[in-house]
This record gives C-alpha cells, structure tokens and sequence, in this order.
C-alpha cells in the first residue's frame, strides 16, 4: 500500500475524527478559513461568478417555480418595486449618473410643501407624481433627485415632454 493509499483509507476509517479536528482547525483559525477560502474562490471564480445570462436564466427558473414569492416581496415592498422599475426603466435609455431614493423623494415633497408645482393642488387631494424636469427621453439627463419636481397627473400630462422647470420661485 502506498503512502497516499494508505492516508485514504485512513481517513475513510477515521470520518469522525477528521471532521471533529476539521471543526476544530476552522473554529481556532478563522483568518486562516477566511484566506483559504479566498484563495479557493480566487481559482475557481468561474463556478461562483455567474454569466448574465445564466443569472437572468437562474432568475427566470426561480420566478417560475415560485410563482408568489415575488408578488408577495412586491406588496411588502412598494416603493422598493417603484423604484427597480424606473431604474431599469433609466438604465434602458443610458442615463448617466445615479438614482434618487425613495426617502430623497419625500424629503423633496416635504420641501415643496408636498404639493403640484404647477397648479398648488396638495397631495391630500391629487397624488403626486416624479416629474423629470428635463425628461428621460432627452440626451443629457438624470435620475438624480436634481432632475425631480412633483407634479399632480394634469399637469405632468400637460408638460408631456418638454423641460419645464416649476421649481424656479417656488424654492
Ligand atoms: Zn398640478
């Protein structure tokens, strides 16, 4: 038997005694299993590090056999979902630069009085909307609370797709 034969088999025979020390080494060297781990990671990187597609695929498979689990994440976190779906709305037309919060838009209404920019129509009676000042659609915007006014839906409407900036005087 060779020596590598027999360490195998000594081990084989020995499971128990090898996991309890293998518990113990991992217990007692925590920057040690840190390291180790890291170096493992950094050799295999390509069975952790998925390809977008595989991602969007594993995403996919997931949704379909979880059909719920979204829709109930959605109704737990509303302004979560608002916020992914105008992200990923920005993202599509490059828009360059970040994206305002949840919390900058309240912070923003607050500001303002939480009323239309516009027209004055408080929030208690009309929700209100996030106007991008200088739109989505146009070259050289932003989805920074900077390019935000709160509009009611009248006047968002009527503002359609020109940059008109309400905030001018009323600051
Ligand atoms: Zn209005």
């Amino acid at each position: 038997m060779s020596s590598k034969e027999y360490m195998k088999s000594w081990i084989e025979e020995n499971r128990d005694k090898v996991r309890e020390h293998d518990k113990n080494w991992k217990l007692n060297n925590p920057e040690k299993l840190k390291e180790s781990r890291h170096k493992y990671y950094l050799s295999h990187k390509e069975r952790f590090v998925r390809s977008p597609e595989k991602n969007a695929e594993a995403c996919k498979k997931y949704r379909e056999s979880h059909p719920d689990s979204l829709r109930d994440w959605e109704k737990k976190n509303p302004e979560k979902r608002i916020e992914i779906t105008r992200r990923r709305r920005s993202r599509k037309k490059n828009v360059l630069g970040g994206h305002f919060t949840e919390r900058e838009w309240q912070a923003l209404l607050d500001h303002y009085g939480r009323k239309c920019l516009c027209c004055g129509t408080p929030e208690s009676e009309k929700s209100l909307e996030r106007d991008h000042v200088i739109p989505l659609s146009k070259p050289r915007t932003s989805d920074e609370i900077s390019n935000i006014q709160p509009l009611c839906r009248n006047c968002n409407i009527k503002k359609g797709t020109k940059s008109t900036d309400y905030r001018k005087g009323v600051r």
